[in-house]
This record gives structure tokens, C-alpha cells and sequence, in this order.
């Protein structure tokens, strides 16, 4: 029996992987959960779950959720950094998934690895923000950082049984997002409604925000190179817009391995709780005489400009990715407010990243300073810009 504590239970991630933890009772059970505001939905969970500990995002949350579940349910429920904190390191979890969106993410996941849980990981900010770090880390610690973001979830498959010193290349797969066949000139008319349409993946409002400026791929990029140990170069970005192939691996030999599946996270996060073994029956058989074609091109880095960024962030290292990050941010929350345009994220996050000297961070106090920084320039920056318009 694993026992898993969850952070960001009430998410995307989080709600497919109750359900897999829900198809598999004998081998899976979940012992402390974390989310934000989701209260009617938390109380389910912890009524189908009983946890011993549980946090959401602030005391007024946390006393809502006493008053749901009645004064003798006997669940200690916290609030807050400190609640997450007890959540990632409960004592009975052998294994954390970390799937809180965005740098929130960061800090719990470092906890976990530091009181020696296991963690599966979707939040790609920490490898984005802290990579050398947190690789560092989790060897000290000796713990297994498995990966659920579906592209390096399908890596990791592709990588089981051969050598590192035999890899070439790895070779990223995009859905190409909303705007893919949409023309350049024609982004700048794009709506938040239009953009928050993912073709083929049901996810969170930021997630799906990066996939159609495609900085989603830019920060899945950095996250390949720490989780893979590969230098940014032999990185290559493919857009596929059925999203049936998740990601391929490239050999010395000239031979290619991919790992397909239809597009259901319940596939990575199970390979990730299971591994190395797999369950049965996770997610639908794919039938590919019925989807019949699968389509792949370059991706187009002159219009999708966060792409190129990312990739410059990544080869200046230091604290540049988590300065792109916090930008990033700040610009997709500032979007979904409505005070900028489309086309000011990719804007934003350049200013950003240029104007940031970057340095070797040698603790997570050293990123969340880089964090802060980028934050601030970027607000600046979109404070200009609502004057503008
Ligand atoms: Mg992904």
C-alpha cells in the first residue's frame, strides 16, 4: 500500500489523481491533502479519504471548512505556507504529489524532498525555477523525483532500459494550441474566451493561458533539461496537434522511441504512482485506425515568441528561468483580468528577462528573491502598459 499526500487535490492533477487512486484501492491510499478555495469539493474528498491532516489557502477557508465538516471530525485542518508544509512532509506519506499551480508550488515540493518523501511531479515550476537545486537536493536525500507532466512522463517511458550516454536528442511534443493555424497578425485580436479553448486537454486557466502563447512548452523544455540531465541543445520542440504522440526520444543510432496514448493525464500520473510497474485498465485503448491521421510540424518561434525566450532563459541558466517564470505569471494573471492583450505576454516577459542580470542561486531563498524581483518588474511593466491603453 502507498500511502500519497496530494497537493493541489482540488486542481486538475489533483481530481485525476483521486481517480486513480479511487480505481486502485489495494495499492493506493491518501493520507493528507492540500488546495486552495475548492471547499464544497475538498470536503468530499477528505469524507471519501478520512486524512489525517488537511490545508487550504487561508484561515478564513480553513474555519469555513471546520464548520462544513462539523467540530468532531477529527481532521486537523491548516492553512496557509505552514499548512502546506505539513501536508508535503506527513509522516505517513511515502509519496507526495505535487501538482499546486505555479511558483506556490515551489517550497512544499522542496519540503517534501527534504523529509525524504518520494514526490511525483506536475508542478514544472520547481525544475523551472530551481532545477540544480532541487536535482541536487533530491540525491542528498536520496529520493525519486518521478514526473507527471504527460511530455516527460512519455520521456521517462521512453528512457526505461537504455543508456543516457545512447540518448541524442529528446524531442518534446506540442498540441500547437488554439492559435496554431491562426496568423500572426491575426493574434493580436485574440480574446481571453478564445484562448482559454484548448483543442485536446482539459487543464487549469494558467496552464491553458501558456499553452496558446506556447511559454507552457518553453517552461516544459527547461523542466526536460534538469529532469534529463540534457543539455538545452539537444532539446527539440515538435508540434503535433492531435496530441497521440507525448514525446519521443531520439538515439545514436538514428532509431526513434515514442510513447503514445490518448490525451487523459490519468496515464502519466498512474505511471508515476505505479512505477515501475503498471496498473490495469488507466485510460481508454488508443485506436489509431480511427484517429487515423497524426500530423507533425516545426514550431513557428518568431510567432510564438515565448517559446524563443524560454530557450535563451535556459541557455543563460542562473536565475533567468525563474525571473521568465515569475514574469510569465504575473503577465497570464494580469491577461485574465483583462487589463493587457494577447500579445503584451510574450512582451512582458521579454523586457523582463532582458532587464534581469542573472546569477548562480545557491539556495531557494536566492530563487524566491529572483522570483520576487521578476514579479515587480513585470508589474511595473504592466502598470505602463493599462496607462497606455
Ligand atoms: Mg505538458
Amino acid at each position: 500500500m502507498k500511502n500519497i499526500a496530494i497537493l493541489g487535490s482540488t486542481g486538475s492533477i489533483g481530481v485525476s489523481t483521486v481517480e486513480v487512486v479511487l480505481q486502485n484501492p489495494s495499492r493506493f491510499s491518501v493520507c493528507a491533502l492540500a488546495a486552495g478555495r475548492n471547499l464544497k469539493l475538498m470536503k468530499e474528498q477528505i469524507e471519501t479519504f478520512r486524512p489525517r491532516i488537511v490545508s487550504v489557502i487561508d484561515h478564513d477557508h480553513a474555519r469555513q471548512l471546520r464548520d462544513m465538516l462539523g467540530q468532531s471530525s477529527g481532521i486537523e485542518i491548516l492553512w496557509g505556507g505552514e499548512g502546506y508544509r505539513e501536508v508535503a512532509t506527513c509522516r505517513e506519506a511515502d509519496m507526495v504529489l505535487s501538482a499546486i499551480v505555479g511558483a506556490a508550488g515551489l517550497l512544499p515540493t522542496v519540503d517534501a524532498i527534504e523529509a525524504g518523501k518520494d514526490v511525483a511531479l506536475a508542478n514544472k515550476e520547481t525544475m523551472v525555477m530551481a532545477g540544480r537545486l532541487v536535482v541536487d537536493k533530491a540525491k542528498s536525500h536520496g529520493v525519486n523525483i518521478l514526473p507527471v507532466d504527460s511530455e516527460h512522463g512519455a520521456i521517462f517511458q521512453c528512457l526505461v532500459g537504455h543508456n543516457k550516454a545512447d540518448v541524442r536528442k529528446i524531442i518534446l511534443t506540442a498540441s500547437g494550441g488554439p492559435f496554431f493555424r491562426l496568423p500572426k497578425e491575426k493574434m493580436h485580436d485574440v480574446t481571453l474566451e478564445d484562448a482559454l479553448k484548448h483543442p485536446n486537454w482539459d487543464m487549469g486557466a494558467k496552464i491553458t493561458i501558456d499553452s496558446a502563447t506556447m511559454m507552457n512548452k518553453g517552461l516544459e523544455v527547461i523542466e526536460a533539461m534538469w529532469f534529463f540531465d540534457v543539455d538545452i541543445d539537444r532539446i527539440d520542440v515538435l508540434i503535433h496537434p492531435q496530441s497521440i504522440v507525448h514525446s519521443m526520444v531520439e538515439y545514436n543510432d538514428g532509431s526513434s522511441i515514442a510513447q503514445l496514448g490518448v490525451p487523459d493525464m490519468k496515464g502519466p500520473i498512474a505511471y508515476a504512482l505505479s512505477y515501475p510497474e503498471r496498473l490495469h485498465d488507466v485510460i481508454a485503448p488508443l485506436s489509431l485506425s480511427t484517429i487515423g491521421t497524426l500530423e507533425f510540424f516545426s514550431p513557428d518561434f518568431d510567432k510564438f515568441k515565448n517559446l524563443d525566450l524560454a530557450y535563451r532563459a535556459a541557455a543563460r541558466g542562473g536565475t533567468a528561468p525563474a525571473v521568465l517564470n515569475a514574469a510569465n505569471e504575473v503577465a497570464v494573471e494580469a491577461f485574465i483580468n483583462g487589463d493587457i492583450g494577447f500579445m503584451d505576454l510574450p512582451d512582458i516577459v521579454e523586457e523582463v528577462v532582458t532587464g534581469h542580470e542573472a546569477k548562480e542561486p545557491h539556495t531557494i531563498a536566492d530563487v524566491l528573491e529572483a522570483d520576487r524581483n521578476g514579479r515587480k518588474m513585470a508589474r511595473e511593466i504592466v502598470e505602463r502598459l493599462v496607462l497606455q491603453h
